[in-house]
């Protein structure tokens, strides 16, 4: 019997005897059923970490095959000094990501994906970023280019970092062949690193158009992503006709629906302005009906609900939730469908 299965419980086809997790291409494409997953945020600077040991806490009772951890770039801000002067500062609001990976790793023995960005960071912050995942033997992640600044209008890369995920993959690609960007050898090459990429169903908001779009996915693909993840939506057939493209172009590799439920009447313009995403005109009516948030709430996990029996009954290999801020929904939906 594995040494961690009073660890394993429900999900002992994920973990082998060593403890060392499947990783998400595995457990996706071989464990049963369609997998649930979902993303967490690091905790506000200064806030701690108990509230997302209680989400995750929440959701384990479903099998979570893997977590994802989002990474944030600095941002600057201005403060103002005794003297009533302001000063430009660099601030990450929500650093971390690689800690709270090994903190939800040791604690719930659960596979863990952390965010690797392009954006604010360098090519030899990446490189010790990568170092300490190996260190901790944290080798799943989704390679992203991140979002831009949010003084910038243009994405603006950091340094001698990167303008695309494509480049980044390319430096982990590197690294997993044994070297570091200055092509020194590494002498006791570890684990190599398996990753997934970010995709857009209905199309990513810097690019001209979806056959564009499609075209570096595919590169991405080329360059060795083995999964990707869409942005979240609410209308299926979005996602069943970007897939059907993706096939058509030669992307073979699972592509995960991303879901979110909608939890607030603020969300119908929220939503769209930061995902660059449409909200159908069904769910728009309904949301519009309701009398309070408490009623849109329900209204969002009914929705939700009805969009992941869909996904499954297409047979989705996996669905991943976007838990932030929505944590009691998701539980919601996932009593429903799992
Ligand atoms: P890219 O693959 O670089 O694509 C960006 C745009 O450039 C697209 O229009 C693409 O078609 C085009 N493109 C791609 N490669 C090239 C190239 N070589 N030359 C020219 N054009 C190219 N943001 C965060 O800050 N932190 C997170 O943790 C985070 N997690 C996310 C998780 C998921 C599942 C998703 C879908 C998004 C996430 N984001 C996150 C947001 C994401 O980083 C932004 O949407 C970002 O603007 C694009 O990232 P990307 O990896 O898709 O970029």
């Amino acid at each position: 019997m594995c040494k961690f299965h009073y660890l394993c419980n429900g999900n002992s086809q994920l973990i082998t005897h060593n403890s060392q997790p499947m990783s998400v291409i595995d457990s996706i494409t071989t464990g049963n059923g369609t997998a649930f997953s979902f993303e967490v945020l690091p905790p506000l600077k200064g806030t701690g970490i108990n509230s997302l040991f209680r989400t995750i806490d929440e959701l384990r009772e479903f099998n979570p095959r893997y977590i994802n951890i989002t990474t944030h770039r600095s941002e600057y801000v201005y403060q103002e000094s005794p003297e009533g002067v302001f000063h430009k500062v660099s601030l990450r609001r929500r650093p971390g990501t690689v800690a709270v990976a090994a903190a939800i790793k040791n604690r719930y023995d659960i596979p863990v994906v952390p965010h690797i960005l392009c954006s604010g960071f360098t090519r030899e912050e990446t490189e010790y970023v990568l170092l300490d995942l190996q260190f901790l033997g944290i080798t799943d992640l989704l390679l992203l280019r991140g979002d831009k600044a949010k003084h910038e209008s243009l994405f603006t890369p950091t340094g001698n970092g990167y303008s695309h995920a494509i480049e980044l993959q390319a430096q982990v690609n590197r690294f997993n062949e044994g070297y570091f960007i200055d092509g020194s050898p590494i002498k006791e090459p570890g684990q190599p690193f398996t990753y997934g990429v970010a995709c857009y169903p209905e199309k990513h908001e810097e690019s001209p158009n979806m056959d564009m779009d499609l075209y570096w996915l595919r590169e991405k693909v080329k360059a060795g992503a083995q999964y990707a993840v869409t942005q979240l939506f609410y209308d299926n057939d979005r996602y069943f006709r970007f897939v059907e493209r993706a096939r058509a172009e030669g992307i073979t590799i699972p592509i995960i629906p991303g879901i979110k439920p909608l939890k607030t009447a603020r969300q119908l313009s929220i939503i769209p302005k930061t995902f660059k995403v449409d909200i159908p005109q069904a769910l728009a009516t309904e949301v519009l009906r309701c009398k309070s948030d408490d009623e849109v709430r329900q209204v969002g996990i009914e929705w939700c609900t009805a969009q992941c029996r869909e996904l499954i009954a297409h047979g989705v290999p996996s669905i991943h939730f976007y838990a932030m801020a929505a944590t009691d929904s998701v539980k919601q939906v996932a009593k429903a469908i799992y």
